[in-house]
């Protein structure tokens, strides 16, 4: 079995304002990346559009009607400073979703070892019923709601290496006793939420913050000490991924140190640890990362890890 890599051209479609950190080359500089020798051998898929159901198991009825509602036929629309949509960001974000969908169903069924969803917008600061960071709809929490309530399984880890704190993954999972949610992020910075005493409503939510300058070392030693091993402990099903690459040296939008060695590490542990507990199940999805040669070195060496197992 392969690692199948879930993308969609409607993911470029998604145009933000000149100047805008998360921009179509970002896309283009992960395919570019992915279309090299060593990638051959990627299940690549087309991600499907979500179903409006789909969006409900993370999302509440009135914001997906409001965000239905606000995309633009023409022009732009500003959801908040950050946050954007053009006539093709509604088909982008569902795209996002779907290949978050299709890639839990596959690596569920056994089509597929592993997945990558090569995707934009990101998801992770999208709360249940608001927009923010970049985000319209957050595909980590419905993959994980997905996986829960339409497979049955009872134990869902999602861990978020981006830079930023996943607060909107937090938000839709603090409630929800059947998943672990664990977070590395700096802080102080945006969203301002992730103190490791936001610990759920089930004990269910980690959070290990970092300070500005942090590099690899101290990386590390949050994976090794914290959550690596509550995850040992959790047992999960299946492991899902907010893959962020913000955390990188070079990132414009952050002051941690990381490079793409670090990212390879820690996708190989929890590969390990995904093989250990639930036959190698990982999903992982595309969110930040804004300095477009560090993003294509970084995401190829996170899939290169994901790939290590297959055949
Ligand atoms: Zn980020």
């Amino acid at each position: 079995m392969t690692t199948a890599l879930y993308s969609h051209p409607d993911c470029l479609g998604h145009v933000t304002p000149a100047g805008h950190p998360e921009r179509v080359a970002r896309l283009e500089a992960v395919a570019a990346a992915l279309a090299a020798p060593a990638f051959a051998t990627l299940d690549r898929r087309d991600a499907p559009l979500a179903e409006r159901s789909e969006l409900l198991r993370a999302h509440s009825e009135s914001y997906v009607a409001a965000i239905e509602a606000t995309a633009p036929s023409s022009g732009g629309v500003a959801l908040d400073a950050d946050t954007h949509m053009v006539p093709g960001s509604l088909a982008a974000a569902l795209r996002a979703v779907g290949a978050n969908v299709a890639a839990v169903d596959a690596v569920l069924s056994g089509d597929a070892h592993r997945a990558f969803c090569a995707i934009r917008p990101p998801g992770h600061h999208a709360e249940r019923s608001h927009a923010m960071g970049f985000c319209l709809f957050n595909s980590v929490a419905v993959a994980a709601k997905r996986a829960l309530d339409h497979h049955g399984l009872t134990r869902v880890a999602v861990v978020d290496f981006d830079v930023h704190h996943g607060n909107g993954t937090q938000d839709i999972l603090w409630d929800e006793p059947r998943v672990l949610f664990a977070s590395t992020h700096q802080m102080p910075l945006y969203p301002g939420s992730g103190a490791p005493h936001e610990t759920g409503a089930h004990d269910n939510i980690m959070n290990v913050p970092l300070p500005p300058g942090a590099g690899g070392v101290a990386f590390r030693q949050a994976m090794e000490r914290q959550i690596l091993p509550a995850l040992e402990d959790f047992q999960p099903e299946l492991l899902l991924i907010s893959a962020g690459f913000d955390a990188h040296a070079d990132d414009p939008l952050a002051q941690l140190n990381f490079t793409e060695e670090d990212f390879a590490w820690v996708t190989t542990r929890l590969c390990e640890l995904a093989e250990r507990h639930c036959g190698g199940r990982v999903v992982s999805t595309l969110e930040g990362g804004y300095d477009l040669e560090a993003l294509a070195a970084c995401v190829a060496a996170h899939v290169t890890a994901l790939m290590e197992r297959d055949g």
